[in-house]
């Protein structure tokens, strides 16, 4: 089986017990609104980027804002070519990459949801290039996030890759996207309340390097969906929050572990956020919090709260649950060093009433 997530994490700031400097990489540009699609020529050239660049989307998003987005360019005198692609798999990165060369592209514009995003990310990265990030759907938080998410038949890698230099989040683009992408978002968001708590709890038990700052954006986008804001803040912050820690950690802990486990031990997995939202309710009641509170929001938004809901069985979340530690063994969480014993994965599964 591939490696997953933190085997190929190099080691960031918050890992390395010698605390090296911390560099922080925002995007210089976060338009969200209306019809913000509009500035991209202009946008592209305040980053001084040179004529020929790609504009990276999927089969769906082409129609719904990629060829939009090209023509954009060209009226502002770049010269872009379309690359479609498809589901973000090592395979699918390295084709991408290929057509992106070909093409001469010295700079990408990624035109899509996550996994568009997360493929344009991971090819900047690797040809040393900036990219700009138009989402079509705020289906997950991985907007401007410093980590990409790769997908191999039965595992997830996690890579690291380049923050957008601008992120155009256009609402009027953003509302074509179905509602359960929309849902599955919020419910990633919400998430970030149990991977504070797991990142609170490593810092005690294991002096894990902590930012209240990060901390704080992570908690705050979480609690204004709970409140019932609009999501594009929220998501955008979430992406902030990662840029502020230097890695994934105020956005990410044990009920991502358990949906990267879930993706693994899973005939047929759900939706990422949808997945976190579910185990966010799960690692609440190890925690200790108000775990109802989160399952009665997620319910509210119309996000799956049971395994039957997901689309899963009872025994891959009971199996999720056992193996979510060893996902990414560096990264301390609820679940500990050892993680459940099958016997206490059923009832936690059961007393929130995910299974049964
Ligand atoms: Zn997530």
């Amino acid at each position: 089986m591939p490696e997953t997530s933190g085997g190929h994490s190099p080691s960031t700031a918050l890992d390395s017990p010698f605390g090296k400097a911390r560099s922080m990489v925002f995007p210089r540009t976060i338009l969200a609104g209306h019809g913000v699609l509009a500035e991209l020529g202009r946008s592209c050239r305040s980053f001084d980027f040179p004529e020929r660049g790609a504009v990276i989307t999927g089969p769906k998003t082409v129609g719904i804002a990629g060829t939009r987005a090209a023509e954009i360019l060209g009226e502002s005198k770049f010269d872009v070519a379309t690359v479609i692609s498809r589901e973000a798999t090592p395979a699918e990165v390295d084709r991408v990459e290929g057509e992106v060369k070909a093409a001469g592209a010295r700079f990408l514009v990624a035109v899509g949801g996550g996994s568009k995003i997360d493929i344009t990310k991971v090819t900047a990265h690797r040809l040393r290039i900036p990219f700009v990030s138009v989402p079509t759907s705020a289906a997950h938080d991985g907007i401007s996030s410093p980590r990409a998410s790769l997908h191999d038949p039965g595992s997830v890698t996690s890579l690291p890759a380049d923050v957008p230099v601008g992120v155009l989040a256009d609402t009027a683009v953003i509302v074509q996207a179905p509602y359960r992408l929309l849902a599955s978002g919020c419910a990633d968001v919400i998430s970030n309340v149990t991977a504070v708590l797991d990142w609170k709890l490593a810092t005690r038990l294991k002096s894990e390097e902590y930012s209240s700052t990060a901390a704080t954006l992570a908690e705050y986008a979480a609690q204004e969906i709970l409140d019932h804001a609009s999501l594009i803040k929220p998501n955008l912050m979430s992406g902030v929050a990662m840029s502020v820690a230097g890695s994934s950690r105020p956005c990410s802990g044990s009920e991502h572990l358990f949906s990267h486990a879930l993706d693994r031990a899973a005939a047929h997995p759900s939706l990422h956020g949808e997945q976190c939202g579910v185990g966010a309710i799960m690692m609440m009641y190890l925690h200790g919090g108000d775990w109802k509170r989160l399952r009665s929001a997620l319910h509210t938004i119309g996000a799956p709260v049971t395994a039957r809901e997901l689309g899963v069985t009872d025994e891959e979340v009971i199996e999720a649950l056992v193996q979510a530690h060893r996902v990414r063994g560096e990264r301390y969480t609820i679940l500990g060093d050892n993680g459940l014993t099958r016997e206490a994965a059923g009832k936690l599964a059961a007393v929130t009433g995910v299974v049964g």
